[in-house]
């Protein structure tokens, strides 16, 4: 009775690695892992394969040489940066896999609008520009309000709502200027510009199996997402939508994994409900990021993890726990751009009854960035309690306890 083996493909900074290798401890499986370094570094981090996940075509060789030699069970993407390799690779060694057109649907935002849309599901307006583009130009063709996003990046960066030609100028630009400290050159780079839909949001966690999609958790995000900037904070479980919205996001969802080729495996969606239906925002075949998941858990014992890894190399579910606690984490916002010198109140935080962990992730003194420009969370609060009402009201109590200080970065310029 051998043990299964998982290949993970992760990067070395990677919030989601330690979670999912707890899990295949906590499973009995062996996991083995790929992580996105050079060979040299790969040795000295101990891990069996280093390969360059921007070059996927080739390291999708390496993989699936690698488990040519050393089969494995599944092999399983943990961040965005590994679902196109996965696709690539589990292809080559016959093992089920998604398109690998729907992992680079996940990278760029006019291409899943364009795959969502030929496979008929509802999509808002949109139109894609060059980000040289000059914005006075087409602030006249656009209506209003909507929505500017770089095609490329990800966490909100650079998404901004405009309510009118002057908001979409200074929008647009500030969005190239964020793909420009990310190294894109404007003519190299694209802004989509899409319909604002009004509305709330949820975030869905769901397996695809070959009986179709398992929704495993459907986030409520009770804090609105109406602009001009679009900063994640409170997702709480389960959602207090009536069962007929859940059932609509539900199929939704499962419409918009078959227009862009998501077949197996985790996803997460990101929906807008309002009086029209649910819009997919966006989704990707792979499971929660950051520390989020942390909160989660199915019957007795099981993670998140643990379900993505059982049905990965083929084994039972456990039965859901229709039991289980209500639970929410508040990714904190950050208030202002600068140096983060301290962040107090921790403990009193983590003495609010419901409140079951408050992690900053953030490194103090150094620079930290509010949206649109910020790429990297400040931390995390998680809750459990009977209702999602109890732990909403926990973490909002939480959070009043934290006391942030950020203060100007100092810029020493020489005299033009
Ligand atoms: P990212 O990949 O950076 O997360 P998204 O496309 O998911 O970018 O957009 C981030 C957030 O911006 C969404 O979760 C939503 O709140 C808001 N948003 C994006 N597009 C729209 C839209 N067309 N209408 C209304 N809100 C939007
Ligand atoms: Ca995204
Ligand atoms: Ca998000
Ligand atoms: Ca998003």
């Amino acid at each position: 009775n051998q043990r299964k083996r998982v290949l993970l493909l992760t990067t070395p900074a990677s919030y989601r690695t330690p979670a999912f290798l707890a899990a295949a401890e906590r499973l009995g499986l062996e996991a083995i892992q790929a992580v996105d370094l050079p060979e040299p570094l790969a040795r000295e981090w101990n891990v069996p394969l280093g390969v360059d996940f921007t070059r996927p075509e080739r390291a999708a060789e390496q993989v699936a040489a690698f488990v040519r030699e050393q089969p494995v069970d599944a092999i399983l993407p943990l961040d965005d940066s590994a679902t196109v390799l996965a696709a690539l690779a589990c292809a080559r060694v016959g093992l089920p896999h998604n398109a690998p057109d729907a992992a680079l649907a996940a990278r760029d935002k006019y291409l899943m609008r364009e795959m969502l849309a030929a496979g008929g599901v509802a999509v808002p307006h949109f139109q894609r520009f060059s980000a040289a583009s000059d914005p006075a130009h087409i602030a006249r063709q656009v209506n209003y309000p909507c929505v500017v996003k770089p095609t490329i990046l990800s966490g909100s960066r650079g998404v901004i709502r405009a309510d009118d030609p002057d908001q979409f100028v200074a929008a647009f630009a500030r969005t190239r200027d964020i793909l420009a400290s990310e190294g894109w050159a404007p003519e190299a780079a694209s802004i989509l510009v899409e319909e604002f839909l009004p509305g709330f949001e949820v975030a869905l966690e769901g397996l695809l199996t070959e009986n179709g999609l398992q929704v495993l958790a459907l986030f409520d995000k009770p804090d609105p997402l109406d602009g001009p900037f679009f900063e994640e904070t409170i997702y709480v479980t389960p959602s207090r939508l009536p069962e007929e919205t859940q059932a609509a996001i539900a199929e939704t969802t499962a419409r918009g994994a078959a227009a862009l080729g998501l077949r197996q495996g985790p996803i997460h969606a990101e929906l807008r409900i309002n009086e029209r239906g649910p819009w997919i925002i966006e989704m990707a075949g792979r499971s929660i990021g950051g520390l989020c998941s942390t909160v989660l858990e199915f019957g007795t014992g099981y993670k998140l993890e643990d379900l993505i890894l059982l049905q990965a190399v083929g084994e039972r579910l456990p039965e859901p726990d229709m039991a289980a606690p209500a639970v929410g984490v508040m990714m904190i916002p950050i208030p202002a751009s600068g140096i983060l010198r301290r962040v107090d109140g921790v403990e009193e935080a983590s003495k609010v009854p419901g409140i079951t962990g408050v992690e900053i992730t953030a490194r103090l003194n150094h620079p930290i960035a509010a949206l649109p420009e910020g790429a990297s969370y400040l931390g995390f609060i998680f809750a459990r309690a009977e209702t999602p009402v109890a732990v909403e009201a926990a973490l909002r109590e939480a959070h009043g306890r934290l006391r942030i200080r950020i203060t100007p970065e100092i810029r020493l310029r020489p005299i033009a």
